[in-house]
């Protein structure tokens, strides 16, 4: 059955073993984010770096909470990853090279989707610091897995904190795919193993 919380598109069908946040619970909880931030940088113009692609959808509704609030921004964008497929391969590549506006000085505010082992930003933070010498950094995040390890890095506002399962949806991918969802669920093993090139025929 699906009711309107519960709509993908058609070739997903069996894809997914549960939903785990739904879209308005994610809207929910990233006003009460910018809430603490706006709270924590009222009076400064952070610059809410956004990390491409996954963050994109969770950025675009932080910013507009933020905007509700009349707290003043600079955006900024940067693509970099550490995956292939579901597995995390250990190295952070920034595709691109790091292109910024001028951070000298700047409060840098990272958006990020997930932060599974942390490795990622534990890459990306020092970097940063060192080449764009800004004033402080700190991290969003809206996704953090519960791990038996801690995570190498972690984020100053969380979303939510989620079971150690590769998730999917509203912008979080896997293989490029599934992230046309609006909500987040769990992928199953029908969706790791979808052909995507069954898409395309
Ligand atoms: P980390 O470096 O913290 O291990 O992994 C961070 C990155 O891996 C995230 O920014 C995200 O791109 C990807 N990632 C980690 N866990 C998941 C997951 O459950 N689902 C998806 N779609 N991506 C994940
Ligand atoms: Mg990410
Ligand atoms: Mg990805």
């Amino acid at each position: 059955i699906e009711s309107a919380d519960r709509i993908y598109p058609p070739e997903y069908e069996g894809h997914f073993s549960r939903l785990l946040i739904k879209r308005e619970e994610i809207i929910e909880r990233a006003t009460d984010l910018a809430k603490a931030i706006h709270n924590d940088y009222k009076g400064k113009r952070p610059v809410l770096l956004c990390v491409l692609k996954g963050a994109a959808s969770f950025y675009l509704h932080l910013l507009e909470a933020l905007q509700d609030l009349r707290q003043g921004f600079y955006t900024e964008f940067l693509r970099l990853s550490s995956y292939e497929g579901a597995q995390t391969s250990g190295t952070v590549k920034a595709r691109g090279g790091l292109h910024y506006q001028d951070l000298t000085g700047k409060d840098v505010l990272i958006v990020e989707d997930i932060i599974d082992t942390g490795t990622t930003l534990s890459h990306l933070l020092p970097v940063l610091k060192r080449e764009a010498n800004p004033k402080s950094v700190e991290v969003c995040t809206l996704l953090t897995k519960r791990l038996q390890t801690p995570a190498k890095c972690e984020a100053k506002y969380v979303g939510f904190s989620i079971p150690n399962q590769f998730v999917i949806g509203y912008g979080l991918d896997y293989n490029e795919l599934y992230r046309d969802l609006k909500d987040i669920w769990v992928i199953s093993q029908k969706g790791i193993d979808f052909d995507p090139h069954k898409l395309h025929g």
